[in-house]
């Protein structure tokens, strides 16, 4: 079996995806935004060892120049992850997609599925197309991905015909604006939207609205008018930027209030997008 590189699994989550869901956390990512909620899933680790002697409850240890967690002694305080300088975990496992599902196997009564996050989970293909055929296998469970859609084409079309459901982080329309935000261009993700709901598995688009980023009508309009020329019924989410889990300067930066909120929900609407939902505190309307 081919082993993944897993930074987290949670057994419940109802934000990722639709109905209560597992979620597997991927390591690695090809872009690296300004505001990842997510940093210490961007790379690998380089076994530099900064955080072995942070570690309060000494669950790391260098072995053979390689840094090693030590799963019974961890308190998950996360200690290491803020303290990495290489935005990474010394937490990260390989796993094969038989011991993930050993891992869910008593949770899965309850859940309506099992999505894949990350980091950038299309950057591990081989790895997903093996696990979702099990799941798929094994259960009713319908799988879910959220990608950024920085993907070849072919690469794409290897995945989909294993996976059920597909949200693709769309950052913004302005090509400029997210290369500065990511690092690369927005064309390949524009053509992963076409080509996932071409093949009937787009589940979502989600824009993460960021004051003096994103939180403006103008862009928001070119995100609906490029999701209406594919289909108006395309769902999309708008999802409040939040500082928790940030680093850098995003830290320090203010979520958009509720009101930008509304009025970007009303431009898109008025776009002609028939679906378009937006966080307002701890909820979505
Ligand atoms: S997780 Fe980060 S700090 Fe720890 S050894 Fe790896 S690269 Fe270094
Ligand atoms: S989360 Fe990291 S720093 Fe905290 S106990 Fe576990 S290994 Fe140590």
């Amino acid at each position: 079996m081919i082993s993944g590189k897993i930074n987290k699994i949670l057994t419940s989550s109802f934000v990722d995806g639709p109905g209560n869901r597992a979620v597997i956390f991927l390591q690695g990512c090809n872009f690296n935004c300004l505001y990842c909620h997510n940093p210490y899933t961007i790379n690998e680790c380089i076994h530099c060892g900064v955080c072995v002697e942070q570690c309060p409850a000494d669950a790391l240890e260098m072995v053979d120049d390689k840094v090693h967690w030590i799963m019974d002694l961890c308190t998950e305080c996360d200690t290491c992850i803020k303290v990495c300088p290489y935005s990474s975990s010394p937490k990260v496992r390989a796993m094969t997609s038989e011991e993930i599902w050993q891992g869910i196997d008593s949770a899965v009564p309850f859940l309506s599925g099992v999505s894949v996050s990350g980091g950038e989970p299309l950057l591990q293909i081989p790895f997903l197309v093996e696990f979702f055929d099990l799941i798929h296998d094994r259960s009713n469970l319908t799988t879910y991905i959220e990608t950024n859609g920085y993907v070849k084409k072919e690469d794409m079309l290897n995945i989909l015909p294993h996976v059920d459901l597909v949200q693709v982080d769309l950052k913004c329309m302005d090509d400029e604006l997210h290369k500065t935000l990511t690092g690369k261009s927005v064309d390949a993700v524009m053509e992963s939207i076409r080509l996932v709901h071409e093949k009937g598995k787009l589940y979502s688009v989600q824009q993460v609205i960021v004051n003096d980023f994103t939180a403006n009508e103008k862009l928001i309009g070119s995100t609906a008018d490029f999701l209406v020329s594919v289909d108006p019924s395309i769902r999309l989410r708008l999802v409040k930027f939040r500082p928790h889990g940030t680093i850098g300067a995003a830290a320090s930066w203010q979520s958009p209030s509720d009101e930008m909120m509304v009025d970007l929900q009303k431009t898109a609407l008025a776009r002609g997008l028939k679906i378009v939902s937006i966080s307002i505190e701890e909820s979505d309307i």
